[in-house]
């Protein structure tokens, strides 16, 4: 084969040939990527010429600390000497132990075992599944079901897509092959308010909050015999529409589930880590869950590795139970190589994400405090690193993401949507780039 200069004539190849996320197989040309650097992505058309531009999405919340990091790439590369994978029935390994007991020391509340799966979607099944041996070890078998709410987002395997909002989430597509949950009203909207004096205060709509709140009770009691846990992705809502409730509903999910004898399973695939202003977001409610989920930035973006985490209580409940073991085990299960980086990802995090996740947040606040005056933007509203535009109606995503690579940077709209979460080692420079070009590409596209 002829060598071939990286990049060139790939997005041909690539076309009709592998399937990219919800797209058809004659969908829009992707762009190719043939480097990637710090923030930055290194575009490839087919005439090889190369376009330089800022990762605004982090690969999807993943690359907080950028690309080719030096830390994670001698983390990756020295585990590759010793070795890169091995089953993990039966042996064990340092990088797995080391991760869990990090994880472990920084959960919010007290997490004692850890489950590794290979992506977050795995590990909402191994999540579910864990909820439903707790019942039944209990004494509760026939609590079967979970109750949610509406907007959220948990993954595509079915379980996971069974507790995505019904509307947006896919269901339709797949009459009676979801098993049916609760779905009570999605939380009402609220903001994060910071005072001169730094003070953080949440506002929202007090008598919708109360009305939502009276609804959840309700909903949970009328379903208390079927019901075997509640799922949420604490406070912010992340791909069923990018969207920030108030912690008190957290609050009430807490002390529903305690009235109950329900698990509180907190999905933070997308916003561990940091991402929200918090090293976790249950922490802005301070309610702990019983079962933690977490993905995408556990190894900075490098490797696909999710985790479980759960309590002492859940841990020895299915001990007790009538299969000792918790029924999940997949191949790849703590693959090395991908808990070696992810805890080098723990090192970085640590020195830094507090004062890189207000910066960015800071800048990204004054960037786009523009988009707010827009005639086609809505709503703006933000949550720590997190930056969301939405605009009247659909965004045409393949114009706005071009006119977003003209002007450096690279996003990935949805729906009404064109959001960022930078990677947490962005210049204010590289944030106003992303801000300058997301006002820019949204008026060049549906400005009049
Ligand atoms: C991305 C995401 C998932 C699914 O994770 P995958 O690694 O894509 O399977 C689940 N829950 C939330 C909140 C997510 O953002």
């Amino acid at each position: 084969m002829p060598e071939r200069a990286a990049g060139v004539g790939l997005a041909d190849r690539d076309r009709g040939l592998v399937w990219h996320p919800y797209a058809p197989l004659d969908g829009p040309e992707p762009y190719a990527v043939s480097a990637a650097s710090g923030v930055r992505l290194t575009l490839t058309d087919r005439a090889g010429t190369t376009t330089e531009v800022i990762d605004a999405m982090a690969s999807w919340w993943c690359a907080i600390h950028g690309y080719r990091h030096p830390v994670l790439d001698a983390a990756a590369h020295a585990q590759v000497d010793r070795f890169s994978h091995v089953m993990f029935g039966g042996l064990t390994h340092e990088p797995a132990v080391a991760l869990a007991e990090r994880l472990t020391a920084i959960a919010p509340g007290p997490m004692a075992h850890v489950f590794f799966a290979d992506s977050g979607s795995v590990s909402v099944e191994v999540a579910l599944k864990l909820t439903l041996q707790y019942q039944a070890a209990v004494g509760r078998p026939g609590r079967q079901r979970f109750l949610t709410v509406r907007g959220g987002y948990h993954g595509d395997t079915f379980a996971a897509m069974s507790v995505c909002d019904p509307v947006d989430g896919m269901h339709s597509a797949f009459p009676g092959a979801l098993a049916r949950h609760v779905f009570a009203p999605r939380p009402p909207a609220a903001r994060l308010v910071v005072g001169g004096d730094g003070a953080e205060r949440w506002e929202t709509d007090e008598s919708a909050l109360a009305e939502w709140e009276t609804t959840f009770r309700e909903l949970a009691a009328a379903h208390a015999d079927e019901i075997a846990g509640i799922i949420v992705e604490p406070v912010l809502q992340g791909a069923g529409g990018m969207y920030v409730y108030h912690p008190d509903c957290l609050r009430t999910m807490r002390s529903v589930a305690d009235e109950l004898g329900l698990l509180l399973v907190a999905d933070e695939i997308a916003t561990g880590f940091g991402r929200t202003g918090r090293l976790f977001a249950s922490e802005w409610a301070d309610a702990a869950p019983d079962v933690l989920c977490v993905g995408k930035a556990l190894t900075g973006g490098y490797l696909t590795l999710a985790a479980v985490l759960t309590t002492l209580a859940v841990g020895a409940a299915v001990t007790r139970s009538e299969f000792r073991a918790l029924l999940h085990g997949p191949t790849f299960m703590a693959n090395p190589l991908a808990c070696a980086v992810a805890g080098a990802s723990l090192d970085l995090l640590e020195t830094r994400w507090k004062d890189d996740v207000a910066r960015v947040g800071a800048a990204l606040a004054t960037g786009l405090a523009p988009a707010r005056e827009h005639p086609a933007v809505r709503d703006v509203r933000s949550l720590g690193a997190v930056f969301v535009v939405q605009l009247h109606g659909p965004v045409d995503v393949p114009a706005v993401t071009r006119a977003a690579v003209r002007r450096g940077v690279w996003v990935r709209p949805f729906r009404d949507l064109v959001y960022t979460m930078p990677p947490y080692v962005s210049s204010d420079e590289d944030v106003a780039t992303i801000a300058a070009a997301v006002i820019g590409a949204v008026d060049e596209v549906h400005g009049s």
